[in-house]
């Protein structure tokens, strides 16, 4: 098969992790027959700098057209004072916004190679864990009415979470249609005992339910969410939860794993069409030293055949790679241990081609 790959490389050390996750596509796609081409587009600082805007129109009609979307990163100090309009973060928003995007998913994985990276007890995560955060990343409190006013104490602001069935019904597909393809455990993310969004999240979750009777669902109250992570995170499957708590526990289970430059993330809408990325920034204080991790990014490459594509043996293959280098000691500074060899980004991802 033949894909059109947009690629967005951004700032900082966006475009070394983003070369290394192509040539590890071309690889695979050499392995199984496909043929990856790749387009590249500026968005950010970078596009700052050449357009005057973070997100040019060639971009946008670049990504719609591509079957699918490969992101580095944006933004770095550069371009910090920039007025909030041009600043390169609106590029995110604006791409995210522009290809329909309203799931984001963040798989949040302890390696046992890695084990003592891990913030949390050795008893803790003796049975590891494996766990994928559905957020809804297009509705709820970040987009309801806000505004100030005069209120009861005088002045006062308000920001206002709102949920459509709709929009709870399509993202609890996304979630149960993923836990049919990991251990067929939903949980279920909400406030119900306070908030009628909840409650409304809550009925509507389990009224979808119904549809996929070999998936188990569980209601979470947010609060406890938030200490079950961090008591015993091997009891999670997919999460399925709101914009704003998504936000929150999707940062708390990416620390809990040990390092931000393994993770990966997919942003997905209606079609096939997603946008991959990994789930840190620009890492302006390393961009150029060539220490950047580019597993985080290799890993979204692999996301993107799986959910984009449909080639879960693909995606497998790349998982599976960095399982080895991993546990073949291979090791960037970010998730060296005292005394490790140190690889810098190229020398991982030869790693990683060496074991596909
Ligand atoms: P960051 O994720 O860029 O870096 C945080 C720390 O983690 C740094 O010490 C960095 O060196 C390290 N780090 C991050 N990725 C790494 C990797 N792959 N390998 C090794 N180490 C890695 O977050 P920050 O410093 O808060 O933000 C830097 C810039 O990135 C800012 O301009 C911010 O707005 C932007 N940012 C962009 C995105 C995005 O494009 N999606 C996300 C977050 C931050």
């Amino acid at each position: 098969m033949e894909y059109n790959i947009a690629l967005v490389k951004g700032d900082g050390i966006g475009p070394e992790i983003v070369d290394g996750a192509v040539t590890v596509l071309e690889k695979v796609g050499e392995k199984f027959g496909h043929t990856f081409h790749f387009t590249s587009y500026l968005a950010g600082g970078c596009a700052i700098d050449a357009t005057g805007v973070p997100l040019p129109p060639e971009t946008v009609e670049g990504c719609l057209a591509s079957d699918s979307v490969l992101l580095g990163a944006v933004g770095g100090p550069k371009w910090d004072t920039l007025p909030g309009d041009i600043r390169p973060e609106k590029a995110l928003l604006g791409l995210r916004a522009k290809l329909g995007l309203y799931t984001n998913l963040r798989p949040a994985r302890l390696y046992p190679a890695l084990a003592g990276k891990c913030p949390l007890r050795a008893e803790t995560v003796a049975e590891g864990f494996d766990l994928l955060m559905v957020r809804e990343l297009t509705g709820g409190i970040y987009f309801g009415d806000r505004g100030r006013r005069d209120g009861k104490y005088g002045p006062e602001a308000y920001d206002t979470e709102a949920y459509s069935v709709m929009e709870i019904e399509r993202i609890a597909h996304v979630a149960f249609s993923a836990a049919r393809k990991r251990n067929h455990k939903v949980i279920s993310v909400d406030k119900a005992n306070v908030l009628e969004t909840s409650r409304l999240w809550r009925e509507t979750v389990h009224r979808v339910a119904e549809q996929y009777p070999d998936v188990t669902v569980q209601d979470m109250l947010v609060d406890n969410a938030a200490m079950q992570l961090v008591r015993w995170p091997a009891q999670f499957d997919v999460i399925v939860t709101t914009n704003m708590f998504g936000d929150i526990l999707s940062d708390e289970a990416s620390q809990i794993t040990g390092s931000i430059g393994l993770l990966p993330s997919a942003s997905l809408g209606d079609g096939t069409r997603g946008l991959y990325e990994p789930i840190h920034g620009s890492a302006p204080d390393i961009a150029g030293t060539g220490k950047a991790n580019p597993i985080a990014t290799i890993l979204s490459a692999a996301m993107m055949l799986r959910y984009s594509f449909d080639l879960p043996e693909e995606a497998a293959c790349i998982e599976a790679a960095v399982d080895k280098a991993l546990d073949d000691g291979c090791r960037t500074a970010d998730i060296a241990a005292p005394g490790d060899g140190i690889l810098n980004c190229a020398g991982m991802v030869q790693a990683i081609l060496d074991r596909i």
